[in-house]
């Protein structure tokens, strides 16, 4: 059994993600609206055409899990980690252990295969945080602050 403090050099328990808030942060820290996303998916014949930004709001919501054909077409719009995903998807379906929850970022859900990159600098974990160093000026220093959901209105 591994302990909560060996699983933080690689895991996080802190961020509490699950397939919808993982999707939901990865577009807002793009800073797209639901409508943009809907808009730019119009063109893919396998996601369902009726009412997509009320569809887009139940996966973001984890009332429908995302298909193969959603998540292809959402990566065309945004960028997110698929395996990340679906680590939280095996986690939301008991197939995986919480302790195992891929290390996120707590306000913009980068992760190290999808790290934020500003000014062609790609961003660093803050040390023994759930936080990259891209966020760090909009998170305050302390390690369990609230979300800053401010940071993508
Ligand atoms: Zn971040
Ligand atoms: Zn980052």
């Amino acid at each position: 059994m591994t302990t909560i403090a060996e699983a933080r050099t690689s895991w996080t328990a802190t961020a509490k993600f699950t397939p919808g808030s993982y999707i939901k942060a990865r577009r807002t820290a793009q800073l797209l609206s639901l409508q943009d996303v809907a808009a730019r998916i119009a063109t893919h014949p396998h996601v369902p055409e009726h009412d997509r930004v009320a569809w887009l709001e139940r996966i973001e919501a984890d009332q429908v899990p995302a298909s193969i054909h959603t998540i292809d077409a959402l990566r065309s719009v945004f960028r997110f980690d698929r395996s990340v995903l679906d680590s939280l998807a095996a986690i939301a379906r008991g197939e995986r252990d919480l302790i195992h929850t891929p290390r996120i970022c707590r306000v913009c859900a980068c992760s190290w295969r999808c790290p934020c990159s500003r000014e062609r600098e790609e961003c660093a974990w803050v040390e023994g945080q759930d936080l990259c160093t891209a966020c760090e000026p909009l998170a305050g220093s302390q390690p369990e602050s609230v979300p800053a959901q401010d940071a993508a209105a």
